[in-house]
């Protein structure tokens, strides 16, 4: 296990996903009941981006660090509110030196009644996720293969839920393991919201990753994708995609605004490109 969240932290493709998280609690808030998200690779939760690591990279100077660097319009503000109310609450002093990873970030979104279980398997990163939530019972931190809890913790047992899959894609075969493990997960829990991340870039086999999602049946899946640069000239990462199965209603409408916002204000070069498009179910053209 190479991969270390806290090099990437904040950067572009953080900044969609975190964004559309944020968006799916603030969603399932919308009725009293209480809701689990379950976190499968959670990483350490709160990443420091003046230290070593953050500075080392510079992602988050592209990512978080370009979105907060102009004015937004109105209508994304209203998109991005509950997300970058965490980021300074985070930062009370202003600027930007803390960002939130996933579970943090949906766990300060929570009401008294919301629930976290969050897996993480690298050792070191369990232990200082682990360490960022103790005492708090409103969450639960696990030293396990992510892709176990998705058969062992699911339903939840508040049978609402968000489930987050965001997998480092260090090794062969993720795409497929992705569409493998929804499968597995929605037999469990139907009736979850599912947000699946997967990268963009050369020779990524995202037209066989989409048809394959589309022959799981499931019904409901929405795709957002946003490319900030070319693949031209690297191997590296130049986009980010996301899979939402159940997405609440309005989030269609809210990814046709963020996503040629997002596109405008990250782009690295002029090949910056957004979708956002049903995969299954509403079938309306986008
Ligand atoms: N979800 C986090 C966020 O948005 O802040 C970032 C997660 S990062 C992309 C992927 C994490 O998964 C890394 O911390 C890595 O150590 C961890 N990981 C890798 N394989 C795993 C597995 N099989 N189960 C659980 N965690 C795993």
């Amino acid at each position: 296990m190479n991969y270390r969240h806290v090099y990437h932290a904040g950067n572009f493709a953080d900044v969609l996903k975190h964004a559309v998280l944020a968006r799916l609690v603030t969603y399932m808030q919308g009725k009293d009941k209480a809701f689990r998200v379950l976190d499968t690779h959670a990483g350490i939760g709160l990443y420091d981006l003046s230290g070593i690591e953050a500075q080392k990279t510079g992602e988050w100077l592209d990512g978080i660090g370009r979105l907060l660097a102009g004015d937004l319009p109105a209508d994304v503000a209203d998109i991005l509110a509950p997300y970058l109310k965490v980021v300074q609450e985070l930062n009370p002093q202003g600027g930007l030196t803390y960002y939130p990873g996933s579970p943090k970030l949906a766990r300060m979104l929570f009401r008294p009644q919301d629930r976290l279980s969050a897996m993480e398997l690298h050792p070191d990163d369990y232990e200082t996720l682990h360490r960022l939530f103790d005492g708090d019972f409103q969450s639960r931190i696990t030293h396990l293969d992510g892709w176990l809890s998705l058969g062992a913790h699911l339903p939840p047992k508040e049978k609402r839920g968000i489930v987050l899959v965001d997998p480092p894609f260090e090794i062969e075969g993720e795409y497929e393991r992705l569409v493998d493990g929804l499968e597995k997960a929605v037999r469990r829990f139907p009736g979850g919201v599912y947000c699946l991340w997967y990268p963009l870039k050369k020779g990524a086999p995202i037209a066989q990753f989409h048809a394959a999602l589309k022959a799981s049946g499931i019904p409901k899946m929405l795709c957002a994708e946003l490319s900030v640069k070319s693949d031209r000239e690297t191997t590296g990462l130049t986009g980010s995609g996301l899979i939402v199965v159940n997405p609440p209603f309005t989030l269609k409408a809210e990814l046709d605004v963020l996503l040629p916002f997002l596109k405008a204000r990250l782009a690295q070069d002029r090949f910056a490109s957004s979708r956002s498009f049903w995969l299954a179910g509403e079938n309306k053209a986008s």
